[in-house]
């Protein structure tokens, strides 16, 4: 189960929400500015974790430990797809 949230130190930039790869946006722009909105589609890429400037997405996947160095998160990924 993945838990995503959006910390109150966010600057608004819509990196998150252009990034996200999942097949429907777990984001959508409120005013131009990311919410969360659709997290039963996270799949825990780690991509808006890893490119927010602000470092304001808090993501935690108790299945896959998101700790895993980025690189290995993007090899396991792209694993399951092929
Ligand atoms: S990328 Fe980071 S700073 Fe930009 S809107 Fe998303 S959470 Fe906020
Ligand atoms: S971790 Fe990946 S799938 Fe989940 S919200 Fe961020 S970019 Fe989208």
């Amino acid at each position: 189960m993945v838990k995503i949230e959006i910390a109150p130190w966010c600057k608004g930039c819509p990196v998150c929400y252009n990034v996200c790869p999942a097949p429907v946006n777990v984001f959508e722009l409120v005013d131009g500015v990311p919410k969360v909105a659709r997290p039963e589609y996270c799949f825990a890429c780690g991509l808006c974790a890893e490119l927010c400037p602000a470092k304001a997405i808090i993501l935690e996947d108790y299945e896959k430990p998101y700790h895993l160095p980025f690189g290995e998160r993007v090899k396991s990924l792209v694993k399951k797809m092929i």
